[in-house]
């Protein structure tokens, strides 16, 4: 397949830095959308993967799957979108289109697996991987691309195509609503869109931080409460109380301590991916009913329905732009839970710069 060469962002290895590199887009087929990248968010799966925690990551790994841009050419055989529209793609381009879960919208949990935006095998340049969204542009078929709501602003609307979809697929399953209290664990990029995703479903909110600075913060983005904690006798007044938990957590934790917020028959979903594994005690469980699970992102039509739903309440994620050449200093400072909420890359930087 024809290809074109493209400046990107990338590591070679899984303690290398992030620098700039050159890789193929294939030349867009009748089927494909050809992006040029405005704006990327800064997921921390972008650093899990690009440090290959997630076991063996396919080098070198251009991350970034919350990708925001412009329509500059279609094939002939696009019918949804045409030059200059302005798009969306986040964690996949592509799936089986054929089992169940595809037929369904569920193609995150597709049989043989999703192709996702970075770091998967690419069907249409066999041997090599997908690159992601730290780069100038993108080829995408036309089914895995998102339109954007036009009231929101692009580079804060970015965030949405990962953290957003994360946490709205979740709190729309198990039902989240007026009637329901709500925790959300670990204030990040994906717990602010938590917050706000959930407070405009109508739920009361509890925001669980373990950064002082994010107390008053966490009200500003919808909390109704905020708890500390770290603090045992904050946690113990919420023993019980909660119908659902969403754990955004991206490092180990005790995730007993959050099990036991439960009401009977209460769920507590898990979309923070840790490295290691988390130890759940039997009881945790066992009294109370109570169910632990997890959930990836969320399907295409539920992404497009999770923008519009952002489009209609005005959510968007509060970001803190960047340019390309920063991005090993972001991921630093993502460690450290330095950021309010997301990084996003203000992608004009690649082209201006060589660095
Ligand atoms: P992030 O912006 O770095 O936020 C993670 C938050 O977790 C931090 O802000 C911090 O919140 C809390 N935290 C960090 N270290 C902690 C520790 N040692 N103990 C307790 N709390 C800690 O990350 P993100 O981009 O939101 O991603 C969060 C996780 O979700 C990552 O593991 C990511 O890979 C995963 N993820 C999963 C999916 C999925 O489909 N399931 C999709 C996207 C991302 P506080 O300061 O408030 O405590
Ligand atoms: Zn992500
Ligand atoms: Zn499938």
């Amino acid at each position: 397949m024809e290809t074109t060469a493209i400046k990107a962002y990338g590591n070679e290895a899984a303690d290398a830095q992030l620098t700039q590199l050159n890789i193929n887009r294939r030349k867009p087929t009748p089927h494909d959308v050809a992006i040029e990248i405005l704006f990327c968010g800064v997921c921390h799966s972008d650093l899990h993967t690009a440090r290959s925690e997630w076991g063996p990551t396919i080098y070198p790994c251009v991350p970034g799957h919350e990708i925001v841009g412009k329509v500059v050419s279609v094939g002939d055989h696009v019918s949804k979108f045409k030059v200059g529209d302005v798009v969306g793609v986040g964690c996949m381009v592509d799936s089986c289109r054929e089992c169940e879960y595809c037929k369904e919208g569920l193609e995150q949990y597709c049989e043989p697996g999703m192709t996702g935006t970075y770091n998967s095998p690419d069907k249409n340049l066999p041997g090599n991987p997908t690159f992601g969204g730290y780069s100038e542009s993108i080829v995408v078929d036309e089914n895995y691309v998102l339109h954007i709501p036009e009231n929101l602003d692009l580079a804060a609307t970015a965030p949405l195509l990962c953290a957003g979809i994360t946490t709205y697929s979740p709190l729309h399953h198990w039902n989240v609503g007026p009637d329901k209290k709500v925790g959300i664990v670990g204030i990040g990029g994906l717990g602010h869109m938590g917050i706000k995703i959930a407070k405009a479903m109508g739920a009361h909110v509890v925001a669980f931080t373990t950064s002082e600075s994010k107390f008053a913060e966490a009200k500003r983005l919808g909390a109704d409460e905020v708890v500390l904690s770290k603090d045992a006798e904050q946690m113990a007044a919420f023993r019980g109380k909660l119908h659902f938990v969403l754990d955004a957590v991206s490092a180990e934790h005790d995730i007993n301590a959050y099990l036991s917020l439960l009401r009977v028959d209460g769920s507590l979903a898990l979309v923070g991916a840790p490295e290691h594994p988390l130890p759940v005690a039997a009881f945790s469980l066992i009294v109370g009913r109570k169910s632990f699970a997890g959930s990836a992102i969320g399907g295409i039509q539920e992404t497009q329905e999770m923008l519009d739903f952002c489009g209609k309440h005005n959510i968007t994620a509060d970001i803190e732009m960047i340019d390309i050449q920063n991005i090993n200093q972001a991921y630093d400072r993502l460690l450290k839970g330095d950021v309010n909420y997301r990084f996003v890359i203000d992608m004009i930087s690649l082209k201006n710069k060589n660095v």
